[in-house]
């Protein structure tokens, strides 16, 4: 590991400062540490954000809660609150790494945690992620964990966030302080796409500091979130779905859907809940919202198992929260 310079900020304002003049920002430290130790992230600075105020969940005036970024996973998987009113969101917090880096993974931390691509991690191997113009050496590699919606011919790798998909169909907003004050932006517009880009993972610029993550009031109906992987625990989505759907005398009122282990951000298609509205639930209405939703994707040789794996997956979870037999 390289030497670096590390401070702890005070106020949010140091931080903000001090990230805009390229120090890092690091709490849990659960994803930066294990990059900067192979050497993929090299921060000449660090500036600990972990004793900043932002600690707390709270209810919200308009029924809705407002998380603070530096609540740890495992905290904000047991909230009563968050148990009893959006309980995707603790079964998808539950899913994801282990009981320790629960307790040390912080809200904010897990919206920015980078990819698990092996080759990403790998400086001997090829990455456009982290050396631009280097290729990509999952592209006609081992590509078994990669995307199946939205990639490029830069980058084919996913987003490994369970808590971010668990979020996306709750229609989060984040809370975003830098340089010229604090913006609400949705969560939707936070990770991009890789494009001719892929080293940028977010929508943020240097110094902005997620302060907070906002949810709405619980959508009602029922949800669930279902995470497909290699293992049982401590594994990555291959597939991962959150829904949230209600059925009203007997019809689809509304769905909202969420899709991790697919693409470079957690994915969400309008056009397939959309498509989902108004249909008595079966088995046929379900395969078509798969139809919808597969309807770009594109396998790229060890991965193209995902394809039907996404379908069945998200006609497995529609079924549930329908509450037809499975
Ligand atoms: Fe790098 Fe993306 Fe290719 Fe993985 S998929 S090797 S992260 S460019």
């Amino acid at each position: 590991m390289r030497a670096f310079g590390y401070a702890r900020a005070a106020t949010a304002d140091d931080a903000i400062d001090a990230g805009a003049t390229g120090a890092r920002f690091i709490a849990g430290g659960t994803n930066l540490l294990d990059l900067m130790k192979v050497d993929v992230e090299r921060p000449d600075r660090l500036v600990d954000i972990g004793r900043l105020p932002f600690t707390k969940v709270e209810d919200q005036a308009d029924g809705g809660v407002r998380i603070g970024a530096l609540v740890p996973n495992s905290d904000l998987a047991a909230h009563p609150r968050i148990r009893r009113a959006y309980p995707l969101l603790s079964r998808a917090l539950l899913a994801g790494a282990s009981g320790q880096l629960r307790n040390k993974a912080t809200t904010g931390g897990n919206l920015l945690q980078r990819t698990r691509c092996y080759y990403f991690y790998d400086r001997a191997l090829p990455c456009n992620k982290r050396d631009p113009g280097s290729g990509c050496g999952a592209i006609g590699g081992f590509n078994r964990i990669h995307a199946i919606l939205g990639a490029s011919d830069q980058c084919i790798a996913t987003h490994p966030s369970d808590m971010a998909v668990a979020m996306l169909a709750l229609d989060a907003r984040i809370e975003v302080r830098g340089s010229d004050g604090t913006r609400t932006i949705p969560l939707a517009e936070l990770h991009r796409l890789p494009g001719d880009t892929p080293h940028i993972d977010t929508n943020l610029a240097p110094g902005d500091l997620i302060e907070a993550v906002t949810l709405p009031p619980p959508p009602g109906g029922t949800q669930v979130y279902r995470k497909v992987r290699d293992r049982a625990s401590y594994a990555f989505a291959l597939v991962s779905i959150a829904a949230a759907l209600t059925v009203e005398q007997g019809v689809i009122a509304r769905a909202a859907l969420a899709f991790g282990g697919l693409a470079h951000r957690p994915w969400r298609d309008p056009a397939v809940e959309q498509a989902l509205v108004g249909e008595r639930p079966s088995t046929a209405a379900f395969n078509r919202a798969a139809d919808l939703l597969l309807a770009e994707a594109r396998g790229q040789g060890h991965n193209d198992f995902k394809i039907d794996l996404a379908r069945r997956t998200l006609v497995a979870v529609l079924r549930e929260a329908a509450g037809a037999p499975q």
